[in-house]
């Protein structure tokens, strides 16, 4: 029997992480709900073992029943019919296999009917979920929508749709729009109050949204009117059975099939404020997008995973020159990259869930009592710390999730390339990942500011100063002449000024030196405890370096007045015709 938890020694290591006993112990307020529901913690041991024996549970449904579906769903996808999304069957077969095992809504409170879940475990079920079907992964991923209803809609509105979640109602995030995709300060649908029906009614129309027919919908809109930016908009939340929506057609993309993808007309369509008037982007938008960024983190872990084991055994049965592929140098340090960039991928992830769960654990704790200062501190550190990791994760891991499957392909030669094999597929599903919750570009814009801001430099100081054994020292001095590298590199980057398009050219490469360096701390940290870690610890950091030195190489040789060599290619006045 498949089973993706099981199978998978890395899964159990980071859930093991020696953190994880004050994160548990924080999110279950010193386990103070045993007694009071069924299946509550009496201790770490005790949460323990339930997280594991939920995540068999996921691994066994991802390995025996989505893995299976996945290549039907490709084919089949979602239809029409009647003004009303239908899944493939077996997008409807996987989703309710997984609702009746009870996982929809992981992470909230028990009050509402669910686990309580602290974010490592959760996203751990995402990882595995996506190594199942990266497509169906965003449906039940779209979960997510309940932490943004709990933590800022009103009692009546949380008393209203948590519950659901849990019975596997459906979620959809709606903010992009045809003229509002990475710029959702431009988003149009209107919001107006209407004092007869006591609720705001929406109009207007949302393009590319996941699960566009979902019963439970959270859409960024317009309230503020003769407003243009961020500040006029506002979230609300609308339910499906009011059937105001017109779905005007789903998309016929490139992957990830099974989930439908549609265009959406609201007429008129009766909705509730979610929280402040105003704060919708502002606030609301972003914390949504930061659970969701981390789930495409995960998303792209679970495929790089998958990926990587497709090709590995396909490179010990395929036979060429009278032995298997996987003997040649070519494919080996193909299939030896994909291991390390997927572990890297994976410590990334977990690093920066950790981070979340310590900054929400202690933010709950706050509204229930005043913070200690040094609670408060670590609230405020680890707050910096997971939003500056937030968008590396989603642009290394998004990227590298491209790069495995695209590899996995070449692995598997012509055979890659026909849909007989399941890489054809990850292939296909996995060029999203750099583009929804914004873009590989986007996510530097987000993550320049902790170059600027010296947060990531610190981090990476913080990881040097970490003790590991004799055996790591080459690795880590290595490390600090990289770092040396970076910082030469920002020097000359901030000779012409943070705000100087010059900068924000070489933004991207600033951001990719500091993930390098990151990737291999952590790797280094891993493989300390366990040394299954050491191989792709030393390819990761022997990758790193000669990365680093590309990217310094570029900033240190490039002139300001260099710009003009690229831009030439967009003003193009010499090809008029
Ligand atoms: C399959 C699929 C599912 C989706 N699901 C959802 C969903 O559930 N809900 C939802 O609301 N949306 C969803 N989206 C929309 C998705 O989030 C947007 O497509 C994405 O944010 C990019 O917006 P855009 O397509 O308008 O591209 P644009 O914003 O037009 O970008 C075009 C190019 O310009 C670059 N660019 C734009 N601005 C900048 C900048 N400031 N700096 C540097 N480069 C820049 C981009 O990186 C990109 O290369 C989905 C999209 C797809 C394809």
């Amino acid at each position: 029997m498949a089973n993706f938890f099981n199978d998978n020694e890395s899964l159990k290591f980071h859930l093991h992480h020696e953190t994880m006993k004050e994160i548990v112990k924080l999110k279950e307020r010193n386990y103070a709900d045993y007694g009071k529901y069924d299946y509550a913690p009496s201790d770490f041991e005790d949460a323990l073992d339930s997280y594991e024996k939920t995540l068999e549970i996921v691994g066994e449904i991802s390995g025996e029943i989505l893995f299976e579906n996945a290549e039907s769903v490709d084919h089949d996808g979602p239809t029409i019919v009647d003004n009303a999304v239908v899944y493939a069957k077996g997008t409807q077969q996987n989703h309710e296999a997984l609702r009746d095992a009870g996982l929809y809504g992981m992470s909230l409170p028990r009050e509402f009917g669910g686990l309580n879940f602290s974010y490592v475990p959760y996203v751990m079920a995402a990882e595995i979920v996506s190594r199942g079907d990266c497509g169906f992964a965003n449906i039940w991923g779209l979960q997510d929508c309940a932490e943004t209803i709990y933590e800022y809609a009103s009692k009546e509105l949380k008393d209203e749709f948590l519950p659901k979640i849990n019975q596997g109602f459906t979620c959809s995030m709606d903010l992009t729009e045809p003229d509002a995709g990475s710029d959702l300060q431009a988003v149009q649908l209107k919001a107006t109050w209407d004092e007869k029906g006591d609720c705001w009614r929406l109009n207007g129309v949302k393009r590319f949204i996941t699960n566009g027919d979902a019963d439970i919908k959270l859409v960024l809109a317009r309230s503020e009117e003769g407003t243009t930016d961020g500040r006029g908009l506002s979230y609300f939340v609308y339910d499906r059975k009011h059937r105001a929506i017109t779905i005007r057609r789903i998309e016929n993309k490139m992957g990830i099939k099974g989930s439908p993808t549609g265009e959406l007309v609201f007429n008129n369509a009766p909705a509730q404020l979610v929280g402040d008037r105003k704060m919708g982007l502002i606030k609301y938008v972003m914390s949504l997008m930061n659970g969701a960024r981390l789930g495409v983190g995960a998303q792209s872990v679970g495929l790089s995973e998958a990926a990587y084991r497709e090709a590995f055994k396909y490179a010990q049965e395929r036979e060429q020159f009278g032995k298997p592929v996987l003997n040649f140098p070519g494919v080996y340090e193909m299939l030896a990259n994909m291991r390390a960039k997927t572990d890297a991928s994976r410590t990334l992830l977990y690093e920066t869930a950790r981070c979340i769960d310590y900054y929400k654990s202690y933010e709950a704790i706050a509204k229930e009592r005043k913070l200690e200062l040094e609670e408060r501190q670590a609230l405020k550190s680890y707050q910096r710390v997971a939003d500056i990791l937030t968008p590396m994760l989603k642009l290394f891991t998004s990227e590298y999730a491209n790069q495995i499957t695209y590899d996995a392909i070449q692995v598997h030669g012509g055979s890659g390339f026909m849909k007989d094999y399941a890489v054809e597929r990850m292939y296909r599903d996995a060029r999203i990942l750099t583009i929804y919750e914004g873009t590989s570009q986007l996510q530097v814009v987000a993550a320049i500011r902790g170059v600027i801001n010296g947060g990531y430099i610190n981090l990476i100081k913080e990881y040097e100063a970490k003790k590991a054994g004799p055996e790591f020292s080459t690795m880590k001095k290595v490390l600090v002449s990289m770092r040396k590298r970076f910082e030469e590199a920002q020097e000359r980057a901030n000779s012409f000024g943070s705000n100087s398009e010059f900068y924000d050219f070489n933004a991207r490469r600033l951001v990719e030196m500091c993930g390098y360096l990151i990737m291999g701390h952590l790797l280094v940290i891993d493989a300390n405890r366990c040394n299954s870690f050491t191989n792709s610890a030393e390819l990761m950091i022997r990758m790193g370096q000669s990365k680093v030195e590309e990217a310094a190489t570029f900033i240190m040789n490039f002139e300001e007045a260099s710009l003009a060599k690229y831009k030439i290619v967009s003003d193009c006045k010499n090809c008029e015709v």
